[in-house]
This record gives structure tokens, sequence and C-alpha cells, in this order.
């Protein structure tokens, strides 16, 4: 018992970056413990996604026909497997619908669980991950004790690196099986462009934009730079923006590499939601702004001045 399994995840049937960021730790978790890496991927074929899996690792990639996302039928299928495949550690996108299901597959294969992880590492043969606690300030490493280890892992934490596995397809038999929740209608009023969550480039925007007509300017260099568009909780709470944008301790917790902060403070309850993004660009006309204690590049200027400049010489750069 020394595989790992991967459960991969899809939007509009394209393969999201983190299945390739997580299939890319398993295998050099796999590695160094010795064993396969299994890639689940939820669909009746992995025709379309096989070769790029394999590109990152994958041993094997298992189809499993589970129907349209929902929490229990998703921990029921993945459960059925990880009992058919018997793997040593299990990873899990950090995502809304990982997080729905992790805990439900854990309890039902009696296994250890740590969501959030951002760095993977191997120990004495088993599994530590470093997690972000005291919303952000800190980190801590935990290692699980059960035979199945299952980490839920946030997007953009793990390098995508080309080493080739195995490739073989098949397909599982598992199945949703007996679900007592159903989902009635869905509201997806409030989706982003660039979904923040997945975003390898967020602009964000706080209480310094002075007012919702002003979106249209961090939006432009977000589109520029193919960003997601994200917003602290003064603007939200403003009514300036949808509570889809925000980022934070009571908003989304977002890791891309780049981050764009524009005349946002940096309060603590901000900072949880983003502070493990790779750079930090803070845009902000006080210089003793504590966002500036963890910005990689700082702008002490006004934003009206700095953003549209930005934005025009992205447009030359980037065509
Ligand atoms: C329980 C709890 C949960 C919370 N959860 C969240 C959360 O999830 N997310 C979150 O963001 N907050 C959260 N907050 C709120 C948080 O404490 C701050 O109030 C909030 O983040 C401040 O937003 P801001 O930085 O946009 O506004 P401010 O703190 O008002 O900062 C505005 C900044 O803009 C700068 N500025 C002004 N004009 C310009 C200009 N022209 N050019 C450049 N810079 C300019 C100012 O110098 C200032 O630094 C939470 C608070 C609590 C108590």
């Amino acid at each position: 018992m020394a595989d790992v399994l991967v459960v991969s995840e899809l939007k509009d049937g394209e393969l999201k970056k983190i299945s390739r960021e997580l299939t890319s730790a398993a295998r050099k978790i796999a590695d160094a413990i010795g064993g396969k890496v299994h890639t689940v991927v939820i669909a009746a074929s992995a025709d379309k996604y096989a070769a790029d899996l394999k590109a990152v690792g994958a041993d094997a990639i298992i189809t499993a026909n589970l129907g349209d996302f929902n929490p229990e039928g998703y921990a029921n299928g993945i459960a059925a497997i990880i009992q058919e495949k018997k793997p040593a550690v299990v990873l899990i996108p950090h995502s809304s619908q990982g997080k729905e299901y992790s805990a439900r597959v854990a309890i039902k294969v009696n296994a250890g669980i740590v969501a959030d992880a951002v760095g993977l590492s191997v120990d004495g043969g088993k599994v530590v991950a470093k997690k972000p606690i005291y919303s952000g300030k800190a980190y801590a490493n935990f290692k699980i004790s059960s035979d199945i280890q299952i980490f839920t892992v946030r997007a953009n934490s793990q390098e995508v690196s080309q080493k080739e596995g195995a490739g073989s397809v098949e397909a599982s038999s598992a199945s949703a099986g007996e679900v007592r929740l159903k989902s009635l209608s869905k509201d997806l009023s409030g989706g982003n462009k660039v979904q923040l969550a997945d975003a390898s480039i967020i602009v964000s925007g706080g209480r310094g934009i002075k007012g919702p007509e002003n979106w249209p300017l961090l939006q432009d260099l977000a589109d520029t730079l193919g960003a997601a568009l994200g917003a602290s909780r003064a603007t939200v709470d403003a009514g300036w923006i949808s509570h889809s944008h925000q980022v934070g301790q009571t908003g989304k917790t977002v890791s891309p590499n780049c981050y764009i902060a524009c005349g946002i403070s940096g309060a603590i309850q901000h900072l949880a939601g983003m502070g493990s993004s790779k750079y930090i660009v803070a845009i902000n006309k006080d210089g003793d702004a504590p966002i500036f204690k963890v910005a990689t590049y700082g702008v002490v200027a006004d934003l009206f001045e700095v953003v549209p400049a930005l934005t025009s010489e992205f447009k030359k750069v980037l065509g």
C-alpha cells in the first residue's frame, strides 16, 4: 500500500490546472515511497485528458462516471475507488467541490485528513503537509497516522513538472450510489469571468478605488493580464461588488502566482485569504499601510495614476 491517488477536477469539460499540479505532486510522493500514481477523472471517458495526465506522472487514469456534482455521490464513488485501489495517500483539490466531499470520503474509508495543504513532502514514508494556521499568520506541519492519508491541497501551491507515468486508462465501475441530497437549481449569476480560486493572476481592489464606478479601471488591467478580479470586504460590504469576488477570512482563499492589491490596506482578515500568493504587488498611497509588510513589490502612489499606466504598458508588451 504505497500508491498515491489523485482526484482530478474538470471545468466546462476541460482539465483544471490543479489536476496537473496534484498529479505532479503525487508523482514525487509515489517516487519517494515506492508506489504508483492513479488519477481519477470524473467523466464517462478520459480520452481527452489521458495524454496530459500521463505527461505529468499518472501511471493509471481511472474514469468514474458519477454524474453531475453531488457531494454524497462523489464521496460514495471516490470511496469505492479508494477501497479497490488501496492507496496510502489521496490528494483532493481544496476547491469548493473538494471541500464538500473530502471529509465524507475520509469517514467512509476510515482515514485521517488534513485540509488546505500548501506544501507536501515525505518523511519516514509518511506525507508531511504544511498548512497555514491562525488565519495565515503561521504555518504548521502535519502527519497522518492512519493507513490512508487524505490531503486537500490549495490550487497553485504545487509545481507542474513533466515526468511521464505509464499512462494506462481504465474505467471504474464505481457509482454515485444512493444519495439523499438533491440539487434543485443552480444560480451562476455571481460567477466571475476568470474564477478567483483558479486564477494565476488576481487584480484586487479595496476601498481606495473610491466607488463602484471605478471597477472598470481594475477590470481593464485584469482583462489585459487574463486575471480574475478580487475585492476586499470593505468594498463588498459597501455594495460595490458581489461577495463572490471577496478575498479573505470570510471570503475566498486564493494562492495565485501574482496578487495585485490596489487600494487595499492589508488587514489581517484580508491577508488570511491571499498571504500565500507567490508574488504580491501592492499599490497604496499610504507608505505605512500593512499590505507593504507582505508585498514583494510595493508602489507608494495613487492607484488612479499607476493602474492605467500599468495597463497601457502591459497592453504594449502583451499585444
Ligand atoms: C470577522 C471579520 C472578518 C473579516 N473578513 C474579511 C475578509 O474576508 N476580507 C477582507 O478584505 N476583509 C475582511 N474583514 C475586514 C478587514 O478587517 C478590513 O476592514 C478590510 O479588509 C479593509 O478593506 P480595505 O483594505 O479595502 O479598506 P481600508 O482599510 O479602508 O483601506 C483602503 C486603503 O486604500 C488606500 N487608498 C486610498 N485611496 C487610494 C488611492 N487613490 N490610491 C492608492 N491607495 C489608496 C488607503 O491608504 C488604505 O490603505 C473582516 C473583518 C472582521 C472583523
